[in-house]
């Protein structure tokens, strides 16, 4: 079995090779499982088949996290200098979505054949103008942020997203199922926000989430709305990172992910993803960059 330290030296090495920052935490199988929607209990004993009973009785689940540049995050809801939304700008923040999914199923792949493991892929996407109500999702996804929050990546923020202490929520996640036993890491407190409002001061469905019957199908609704490249909006998200009460202590990487750093990639990550966040348009010119 691969120890828990071996498994943060590997992740370490794999994060550093792509030149970003990121987190891993375990936390046991069962006390998660138990807390899954019926739905997505349902979903995780699929994705486990013949080796769900195995797991559930000893098995724990690691979640992974990789977090944007502060750059990245800058391009949401980017301002023209007439005031107007600058699509072109925020698709830039959806480019990274896709290449962050990307090397994070990558990365769960390399660790889940390591302990033996399952990996479950960071996002299903392209998929929230294909459903009629956002409860839709949960009968096709297993929480990733349930399985973080409960491993002690970070809090449950007043956006309902993870707030990891160094990186907020600008980050992103994937699990793996192994039948290993890892020790569980502590769960954070979830009072953190304290008495910050930043992300409700930019979203009316967030600050109205009490009243308002399901504020999850009005984000997907306006997500919708927006039409852009990837099923994504992000403003809760730079509001924490750029204005909530704890921004100082956020320490994202400040450099963009430049293209000389393709020559260090693993191949498996230069993909279609790659070439649009790089705005490259094909194989040849990315040999050229190597030399
Ligand atoms: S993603 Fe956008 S619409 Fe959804 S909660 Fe955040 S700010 Fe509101
Ligand atoms: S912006 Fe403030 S209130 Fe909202 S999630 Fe971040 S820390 Fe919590």
């Amino acid at each position: 079995m691969l120890s828990k330290n071996q498994l943060e030296i590997d992740f370490e090495k794999l994060i550093s090779a792509i030149n970003r920052k990121g987190d891993i935490k375990t936390v046991k199988f069962q006390p998660v499982y138990l807390n899954m929607m019926k739905v997505q209990q349902d979903r995780i004993k699929e994705i486990c088949g013949n080796r769900f009973d195995k797991i559930e009785a000893r098995g724990s689940l690691i979640s992974i996290l990789i977090a944007y540049t502060r750059e990245e995050i800058q391009f949401i809801n980017h301002l023209k200098p007439d005031g107007l939304r600058d699509t072109e700008q925020w698709n830039k923040y959806a480019s990274a979505y896709y290449l962050l999914n990307d090397q994070l199923n990558i990365i769960a792949d390399k660790i889940a054949k390591k302990v033996e493991g399952i990996p479950i892929l960071a996002t299903l996407e392209g998929i929230a103008g294909k459903v009629n109500h956002v409860s839709d999702y949960f009968l096709q996804t297993v929480s990733h942020r349930h399985i973080a929050e409960l491993a002690g990546i970070g809090w449950r923020g007043k956006n309902q997203l993870i707030i990891h202490p160094k990186f907020s929520c600008a980050i992103r996640f994937v699990s793996i199922i192994t039948p290993y036993q890892y020790e569980a890491d502590n769960k954070s407190d979830n009072n953190s926000c304290e008495d910050c409002r930043a992300c409700l001061d930019v979203c009316n469905f967030l600050d109205k989430q009490s009243i308002l019957k399901d504020y999850r199908e009005q984000c997907r609704r306006y997500i919708n709305h927006l039409n852009l490249n990837a099923d994504v909006c992000g403003k809760c998200i730079k509001a924490c990172v750029n204005n909530s009460k704890f921004s100082s202590n956020f320490n994202l990487k400040k450099l963009k992910i430049i293209k000389n750093y393709i020559v260090k990639w693993p191949k498996d990550i230069i993909n279609l993803h790659f070439y649009r966040y790089f705005n490259i348009p094909n194989i040849i010119n990315v040999r050229l960059l190597s030399y």
